[in-house]
């Protein structure tokens, strides 16, 4: 396992607020500023959309095993 320092951190496309990437490693799937993210997966973190649109936070779920989730829908393609 080697590190890989472009995973340090990212410019929130959205807010442009500079997002600091977690440091046990695991996928950080939103901003936590704006709770908005990039259309960039097809399945949740496979990065293989060409869409590229804005997502925004849409509801709340609660599941059982992960706990609350925040579920996105696309502005540009208006996918959940
Ligand atoms: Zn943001
Ligand atoms: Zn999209």
């Amino acid at each position: 396992m080697g590190k890989k320092e472009e995973n340090v951190h990212f410019v929130c496309a959205i807010c442009q607020q500079n997002v600091v990437s977690l440091q046990n490693g695991s996928y950080r799937n939103h901003c936590p500023f704006c709770l908005g993210s990039i259309h960039v997966d097809n399945k949740p973190g496979d990065r293989s959309s060409s869409c590229k649109g804005e997502m925004v936070a849409s509801r709340l779920i609660y599941n059982g095993k992960k706990g609350w989730q925040i579920i996105h829908e696309c502005k540009k393609c208006g996918i959940k």
